[in-house]
């Protein structure tokens, strides 16, 4: 199977922006494993930014552009050498590929992207992949990656687009806040009800929440591609959506028939 996973800062970094070294370690282990066994594996991977607030030591995330800029040009730093390190100690190659909006929206630079990765997965390596942080601006951005993550699975025709979120699913509510709310193990069309759940999000550092993972699921259905939301604390669980077992939720990708 080709799969492309994303993995957001709530499960790469502690509050404090430094690394959660037990997440990334256990992570990279897993996808090591998974690729020993035969799938391609694409990572889209946030914590640029995040990474870059733990070490440049500032107080919280920054709002304005050139500090957040230069905190991911730091960061991105950072998040490849720690995932270089830990996936070439699996005998694992990574390869950085860096994005924005303009380079999915235009043909010709779309066209490149999609060939590198192609034959980037070819050649074995392990694609990581991030928006490029340093120069988008608002309006050439993607702007989060979920998103990202939705356009890249499309983009390479992945039989899976698995998001790593730091809670188990999309709920019926909020669980933080109402007991009630059970997790959806399937969903094949979002309703306006799971739209109005999904609220605002992201935590200090990060951005997304359940809302962009919507968008990223409306992305990949429409494109016909399976989406699951897992929950990235435990990686493991990627074992078991390999088995077929079903964990987290699944957005079921429309199919022609
Ligand atoms: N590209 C941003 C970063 O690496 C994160 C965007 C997101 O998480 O949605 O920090």
């Amino acid at each position: 199977m080709r799969i492309v996973v994303k993995v957001g800062t709530s499960t790469l970094t502690h509050a404090t922006g430094r690394m959660d070294i037990r997440h990334v370690e256990t992570l990279c282990k897993v996808l090591s494993d998974i690729k020993n066994a035969g799938h391609e594996v694409v990572l889209v991977s946030s914590g640029a930014i995040g990474m870059g607030v733990g070490k440049l030591n500032l107080t919280q995330r920054p709002s304005d552009m050139p500090t957040k800029q230069a905190a991911a040009a730091v960061g991105q730093c950072e998040l490849m050498y720690v995932y270089d390190k830990l996936f070439a100690s699996y005998n694992h190659t990574v390869a950085q590929i860096l994005l924005t909006g303009e380079d999915l929206r235009d043909d010709v630079r779309h066209r490149n992207f999609a060939n590198t990765l192609q034959r980037l997965l070819e050649l074995g390596a392990l694609p990581v992949i991030n928006e490029n942080d340093t120069v988008s601006t608002d309006e050439i951005a993607v702007g989060d990656n979920d998103t990202l993550g939705a356009l890249v699975a499309v983009s390479v025709k992945a039989d899976l687009l698995i998001v790593l979120s730091d809670i188990d699913g999309l709920y019926t509510a909020d669980p933080r806040h109402d007991p009630s709310a059970r997790l959806i193990p399937e969903v094949r069309e979002i309703t306006p009800e799971m739209d109005a759940g999904a609220g605002g999000g992201g935590t200090a550092l990060s951005t997304g929440g359940m809302h962009t993972k919507l968008i990223a699921a409306r992305i990949c259905m429409d494109a016909g591609t399976d989406m699951v939301i897992l929950n990235g604390s435990r990686p493991a669980l990627l074992y078991d959506i390999l088995d077929g077992q079903a964990v987290g939720t699944r957005f079921i990708g429309r199919k022609n028939t």
